[in-house]
């Protein structure tokens, strides 16, 4: 491959809080190696509508602090088309783009994968997302800043359910994975903790309410991960509690916990991924992802990223059964 002479950024799916810090690395990082900076709006729905912009030094100034993302993102049903990423490839050379580095979550990763393999298009993927649901990466962009909007939440719920001895359920973010639900679960000191991973016993949760009360414990919080549905968990386990002879409240944190400005973890991960994309791009290294492993960063290509899901580390869910007893 050619050294490249430009790049393209743009986020995809889901936004999360640190992608600004993402597309600052890409274009201070692209710029301060003499690469030219495009930034396109919306997605790969922006960039079928030629929402192409040049971007310098001063664009990007003053938004790393800034949840969501300044280039806006969307979802491109579309892109699920050849025809459509052919279309995309020849827009990003019509432009004089050589590069595109995709900031978005899997779905977005195998648009990129698919549009590299099918044109030959360069790409490279920043892992954003707030379910830290991606393999082969330590952490997702967003998902510290997630983990902690929601153990703010928690801890305020745990205030008004200790002067008032209830029960609280607190649904959090998280179809497939529970990552989000088990770390505010840990960090808050929740009762029990709900996953997708695995499956929910009633009577489980109940013994567990149970040898609390027995204990003297007035109060107690359930973290749940909202499930495949993206949401209803909560709902459901208030019904199934209600008929057990439990009164609790329900409270859905929703999409609270995308916002907000990012955490310094976020900030920090974000700025060395966005660099380390465009390294990849100008060193020939395409077809893949940025991750971090313990304290390097690596790239890995989309295939192995793709080949499956993140799953809850063992010893993760069992530390919580222990320390929440
Ligand atoms: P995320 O990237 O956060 O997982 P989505 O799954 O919604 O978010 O995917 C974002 C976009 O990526 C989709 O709107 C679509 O344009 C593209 N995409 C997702 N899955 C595919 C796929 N299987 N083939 C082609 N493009 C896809």
């Amino acid at each position: 491959m050619a050294r490249i002479k430009s790049v393209g950024v743009l986020c995809s799916g889901g936004d999360a809080p640190g992608m600004n810090a993402a597309i600052r690395a890409v274009v201070r990082y692209g710029i301060s190696r003499g690469l030219k900076v495009y930034g396109i709006n919306r997605g790969y729905l922006g960039l079928l509508e030629h929402d192409i912009v040049p971007m310098d030094l001063s664009s990007v100034a003053n938004i790393i602090q800034r949840g969501g993302t300044v280039l806006r993102t969307s979802r491109c049903p579309a892109w699920h088309r050849k025809s459509t990423r052919k279309r995309a490839a020849a827009i990003l050379r019509e432009h004089k783009i050589d590069a595109l580095v995709v900031i978005g979550g899997d779905g977005s990763f195998t648009g990129a994968m698919l549009l590299e393999r099918e044109t030959g298009f360069p790409t490279m993927g920043v892992p954003g997302t707030i379910d830290n649901d991606i393999q082969g990466t330590d952490d997702t962009i967003g998902f510290d800043t997630a983990i902690n909007t929601a153990l703010d939440s928690i801890d305020r719920i745990r205030d008004t359910a200790s002067s008032h001895d209830r029960l609280f359920i607190v649904e959090v973010m998280g179809r497939h994975c529970g990552m989000i639900a088990t770390y505010a679960g840990i960090g808050g000191g929740a009762e029990t903790v709900v996953v997708p991973e695995e499956r929910h016993r009633l009577s489980t949760i109940v013994k567990k309410i149970e040898s609390g009360i027995k204990r003297g414990k007035t109060s107690s919080i359930i973290v749940v991960a909202e499930g495949r549905a993206g949401g209803g968990m909560g709902e459901l386990l208030n019904r199934q509690l209600k008929r057990e002879g439990y009164n609790p409240r329900l409270c859905v944190l929703g999409h609270t916990q995308r916002g907000g400005s990012p955490t310094a973890k976020d900030r920090m991960l974000a700025s060395a991924m966005g660099a380390f994309a465009v390294d990849c791009l100008l060193k020939g290294k395409s077809g893949g992802m940025t991750a971090n492993q313990g304290k390097v960063m690596v790239y890995l290509p989309y295939r192995k990223v793709l080949s499956g899901r993140k799953t809850l580390p063992r010893g993760i869910h069992d530390l919580m059964s222990i320390l929440a007893n």
